[in-house]
């Protein structure tokens, strides 16, 4: 089976989403890797489990790209993106011109057909069987695990001449030595609780002693005490962390859609009936703003400190 996986990029180099979905790729078959930006194909060929990085210069919006990928998709029985806000762009689009029904948010392959993703908010997983002879998918690169990045793919180019739809007329982009949320090992979350964006230092402290990204709730990005990127849930980031710090959220179901994938939880909450206590492997019962900087000042001096 042949599978063509559209890198997902950071700026000019892949994110650590794109190890992880051709990781979940190569169990479809040999993956050739789709890299729109040419300062990211080094890095794409060392992947393993790649066949052959594909270089392509296309304008980097929805429309080009999923054209890119129609023209493509002939040699191709899998088309895979991660679910990404790219992915989500491109791949429905790619899905219509080639009148097929995606099978989107892939959480577990289970055969060459056979798919499982979350349903209602992530409440219930569902295994989807895809019978048509090609598949369009997107997967969700913080349910697989990343392939190791020592390979030597060789790098064909090629000279694309899809027009512009649109032009870029800028982009800003958000700078920070803080883990990406989605992929990030360790996050820690902070509620509307935690009373203001100044208050939100300490979880971020928190996070910097652990190596951990931090995310936080809706209530607390609506409040302006965290900035949009950071929202985990339903309407913000799915994320799949190994440990979710969970500090003054009370567990609301559009929360807990973004952390399903969470292997321990630990919930900081002066409420011992909040939701989230009910479903953590440890809950810390006490007010955050004492039982933070202890245990922020405790893992100071254990040297716990991963980042830097
Ligand atoms: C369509 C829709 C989509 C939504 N999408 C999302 C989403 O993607 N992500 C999301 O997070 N929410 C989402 N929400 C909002 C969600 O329903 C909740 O309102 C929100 O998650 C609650 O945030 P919170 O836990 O910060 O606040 P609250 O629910 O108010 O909880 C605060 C918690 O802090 C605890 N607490 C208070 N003071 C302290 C203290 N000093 N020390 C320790 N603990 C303390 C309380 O006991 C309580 O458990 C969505 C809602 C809707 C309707």
């Amino acid at each position: 089976m042949s599978v063509l996986v559209l890198a997902d990029l950071d700026n000019t180099q892949l994110s650590p989403a794109t190890a992880r979905v051709v990781g979940a790729a190569a169990q479809l078959g040999a993956v050739d890797l789709l890299v729109l930006d040419p300062a990211a194909t080094s890095a794409a060929s060392a992947l393993q489990g790649v066949a052959k990085v594909i270089s392509a210069a296309v304008p980097l919006e929805a429309k080009a790209i999923a054209a890119l990928l129609e023209s493509l998709a002939p040699n191709y029985d899998y088309i895979v993106a991660s679910a990404s806000s790219v992915g989500k762009d491109v791949m429905p689009r790619l899905a219509a011109k080639l009148d097929i029904q995606p099978v989107t948010d892939i959480i577990a392959i289970e055969g060459a057909s056979r798919f499982v993703r979350p349903v209602y908010a992530g409440n219930a997983l569902e295994t989807v069987s895809d019978s048509q002879a090609k598949h369009v998918l997107t997967v969700r690169a913080s349910a697989f695990r990343p392939v190791a990045g020592t390979g030597s793919a060789p790098v064909e180019t090629l000279s694309s001449t899809v027009p512009a739809a649109a032009r870029l007329i800028a982009q800003h982009r958000t700078e920070s030595d803080v883990p990406d949320l989605s992929t990030a090992q360790i996050v820690v979350g902070g509620g509307v609780s935690v009373g203001s964006a100044e208050g939100f230092k300490l979880i971020e402290n928190l996070g910097a002693v652990l190596g951990a990204a931090v995310g936080a709730t809706r209530a607390a990005v609506d409040a302006g005490y965290a900035p949009n990127d950071w929202q985990v849930g339903q309407t913000g980031k799915i994320i799949a962390p190994d440990i979710y710090i969970a500090v003054g959220i009370s567990g609301a179901l559009q929360h807990l859609a973004g952390i399903q994938g969470a292997k321990k939880i630990i919930a900081i909450n002066k409420d011992p009936e909040a939701p989230i206590v009910k479903i953590a492997d440890l809950a810390l019962i006490g007010d955050l703003f004492e039982i933070v900087p202890q245990l922020t000042a405790e893992l100071q001096n254990l040297g716990v400190s991963r980042r830097g």
